[in-house]
């Protein structure tokens, strides 16, 4: 099979859109739109590798936004989007030049894997092919708010991305365009004389260019992730003399800790669970069975971004986590902000989808006896449907 990477066009200043953060960071459905952009081609089975070029101011911005991902460093790109198109064929060209590139604006988040498959299949019998949407609307050329003119629609279409070449082909014609001010790879392409074939986009394959557009994106999104599941997790340990305790990711001095062959964490584990639960995919023992020495003292936080992952990898989202905590001691209301921070991080969601509760049991049971400690956890993950 060709390899196929795609470099994901970031590098813009977004300042159309306003505010501290640029565009392309931020949130849409929980995510930020490039995270969002790089996963619909992270775990495609077309793709070999996906290379993000950015701003060198965005960097910050970029390291939050991918947190976690399989990526390797992210190529600076340039003034225009030509340049940084350039840039980022130049750096693929010196680290292992790929067969074929697609090329693909981060701010088209909503791109599916049915356009990427057509895209790359296009290239079996051409250089170039482009998503690309047929143009409905009736259009008019204006002059001072009046018509002009009708102008014929039929053969026009919309230049989507992703558009894909073959990569010695793009690579050539981009260093032949260099300085030019085009808009596209398919112009660049076209300018080198080469044939681009039009691939019809998934009709959602919008362009986030105004703040408008996010309400329109999130949407769409929520129509798109139609299928949503509820799952249930729960777990108890055993307290046992010690100094400190793991809980909610967090390590707290305590008079006793946590007994388990990983590091005990009660309330990761039910939250584990409960993602599982979402996802009918079994229970945190079948993934990390205690018989298994690599588990032992291992950081649960490990185990939650491995069951994120999971949800990741079947296009799926998790839309809000809420545990609970039984126990009499520690008092979680001091650590209740950074336990939420904390469990937002691991499960890459903002800290709004998180909900951290603690309760006693009144002295009664094992819980109130401080034998141990129980954690409940309900997920709501949404995915395609
Ligand atoms: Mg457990």
């Amino acid at each position: 099979m060709s390899s196929c990477t795609v470099i994901i066009v970031a590098a813009g200043s977004g300042q159309r859109f306003g505010g501290p953060v640029p565009k392309q960071y931020q949130e849409l459905g929980g995510m930020p739109i490039l995270r969002r952009s790089v996963l619909a081609f992270l775990g495609h089975p077309h793709i070999t590798a996906v290379q993000v070029v950015i701003s060198p101011q965005h960097r910050d911005h970029y390291d939050r936004a991918v947190a976690g991902l399989d990526l390797p460093p992210p190529i600076h790109g340039g003034a225009s989007r030509q340049d940084s198109v350039r840039l980022g064929l130049e750096a693929l060209a010196k680290s292992g030049k790929p067969d074929l590139v697609m090329i693909h604006d981060a701010a088209r988040p909503l791109i599916d894997a049915a356009t990427i498959t057509a895209v790359r299949k296009a290239l079996d019998h051409a250089t170039g092919a482009i998503a690309a949407k047929p143009l409905v609307d009736t259009l008019k050329r204006g002059n001072a708010g009046a018509i002009e003119a009708t102008i014929d629609r039929s053969h026009l279409w919309q230049a989507h991305t992703p558009q894909a070449f073959h990569f010695d082909a793009i690579h050539a014609a981009h260093q032949a365009a260099a300085g030019a001010q085009l808009t596209d790879d398919a112009a660049v392409a076209e300018k080198a004389g080469l044939t681009v074939t039009l691939v019809a986009s998934n009709a959602d394959n919008m362009k986030i260019t105004n703040p408008d557009d996010l309400g329109r994106a999130a949407r769409l999104l929520g129509q798109n992730f139609g299928d949503i599941r509820t799952g249930l997790g729960f777990d108890v340990h055993r307290l046992v003399p010690g100094d400190i305790i793991h809980l909610c990711g967090l390590t707290l001095p305590h008079h006793h800790t946590l007994a388990g062959h990983s590091d005990a964490d009660v309330a990761l584990h039910a939250v584990v669970d409960a993602i599982l639960g979402a996802m009918s995919a079994g229970d945190i023992g079948q993934y990390f069975p205690p018989s298994d020495p690599q588990w032992k003292g291992k950081d649960s936080a490990h185990f939650v971004r491995h069951v994120v992952r999971m949800v990741n990898e079947r296009g799926g989202m998790i839309a809000h986590v809420d545990v609970t905590m039984m126990c009499e001691s520690p008092k979680i209301g001091p650590h209740r902000d950074a336990m939420q921070k904390r469990l937002a991080e691991l499960l890459e969601v903002t800290p709004d989808r998180v909900s951290v509760k603690a309760t006693t049991t009144e002295r009664l049971g094992f819980t109130g006896r401080e034998e141990g400690i129980a954690a409940q956890a309900v997920a709501t993950v949404r995915f395609p449907g």
